[in-house]
């Protein structure tokens, strides 16, 4: 409670902030990014907010979209070192370690800014002046809203403001599926609504706007690509640069693919790996019973949360597969619980 006063204190005066995020931001990064810039902008601060990478398309109808500056553009990176340099507080979401936000990070470092972290991964890197953290939260959205309610603020969250967190609630809980959509969650989201929040919208928005191509690469990934060892209780994607250029995909056109490879019964662990310029992209899901956080952290340089995690591989994709493959083999005792293992 001290350290939210203090934090409370530095927002009393007008500000220059920095807001960014993960790099290739999901629902939950961006939504928890303007909707606190919304926010601080009503208090009267100055606010920028930079994402180390562009971002998909289905996210563009969130309120100061426009505004948001793509650290990967060289372009703007002049406008965004400018910004960081001048800013008095820096707000880092929805991560945990500063290498989640590339070259950003070391200029994070470096700054003598207070720094803010609010965030709901394991293991938080210590990095920050004051950190706003749990867990428990479903999404770093949840987290914005109970901070805006804490700091007493709650009248000016508006219809901008709710619409952006509750795309990143609603993305983070699988739409409201996973095992993080606690009762806290529906209470949060009710709020929202009922500030006008519009669920149905947000929905189509974010899930129903693809592309042909889109829809038609699920199809050629679920009858082409997908491999299914029972045996390991896994299933698994293995997509190639030539794939992904083959059906033009756009960022954002593989979000959710994994979880048609956990939808088969008796799978317990998915997982999706493409190939990009920068080498393979790991998405790991589990079903409630089975952690993979742990397991991308030690094998494949990433992390996340027990049932989703992330990580990536400088292997070819077929020595990354072999390699995932085997891994699961040697570790099937703890990953299936033959042995208790916690995540939290
Ligand atoms: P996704 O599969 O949707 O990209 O990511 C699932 C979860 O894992 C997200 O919470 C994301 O923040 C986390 N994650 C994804 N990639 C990485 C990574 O490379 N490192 C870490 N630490 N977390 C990751
Ligand atoms: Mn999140």
């Amino acid at each position: 409670m001290e350290a939210l006063a203090s934090f409370k204190k530095e927002l009393s005066s007008p500000k220059k902030i920095f807001i960014t995020t993960h790099v290739k931001p999901d629902a939950d990064a961006l939504g928890s990014s303007l909707g606190l810039a919304n926010y601080l902008l009503k208090k009267g601060h100055e606010v920028t907010v930079v994402t180390p990478s562009d971002y998909p398309s289905f996210l563009n109808w969130m309120k100061g979209n426009d505004s948001v500056l793509d650290f990967s553009r060289d372009d703007l990176k002049p406008a965004v070192s400018r910004a960081l340099f001048q800013a008095d507080i820096i707000f880092c979401l929805d991560f945990s370690a500063l290498n989640r936000v590339n070259e950003l990070g070391e200029m994070i470092r470096q700054s003598d800014a207070y720094i803010v972290n609010i965030d709901h991964h394991q293991d938080p890197e210590d990095f920050a002046n004051f950190r706003y953290w749990s867990t428990q939260a479903a999404a770093t959205c949840e987290l914005i809203y109970e901070l805006i309610v804490n700091l007493g603020d709650k009248h000016l969250i508006d219809k901008d403001i709710a619409e952006c967190l509750y795309a990143g609630i609603m993305t983070d809980t699988g739409g409201f599926r996973h095992p993080n959509t606690t009762k806290n969650v529906h209470l949060v989201v009710a709020e929202l609504i009922d500030i006008g929040a519009n669920a149905s919208q947000i929905a189509n928005w974010i899930y129903d706007s693809y592309s042909i191509n889109r829809l038609k690469f699920i199809g050629f990934a679920i009858s082409r690509r997908l491999i299914i060892r029972e045996d390991l209780h896994t299933a698994y994607f293995a997509i190639s640069k030539k794939d992904l250029k083959k059906y033009q995909s756009r960022t954002g056109d593989t979000e959710g693919l994994v979880n048609y490879a956990l939808s088969l019964d008796g799978i317990k662990i998915a997982a999706l790996f493409s190939e990009r310029e920068d080498g393979i992209k790991i998405s790991f899901r589990s079903t409630v019973d089975v952690a993979v956080n742990k397991f991308a952290a030690s094998y494949f340089n990433g992390g996340g949360h027990k049932n989703a995690a992330g990580g990536k591989s400088e292997l070819s994709l077929k020595e990354t597969i072999e390699r995932f493959e085997s891994l699961v083999e040697e570790h099937q005792d703890e990953l299936f619980h033959k042995e208790t293992i916690s995540a939290d």
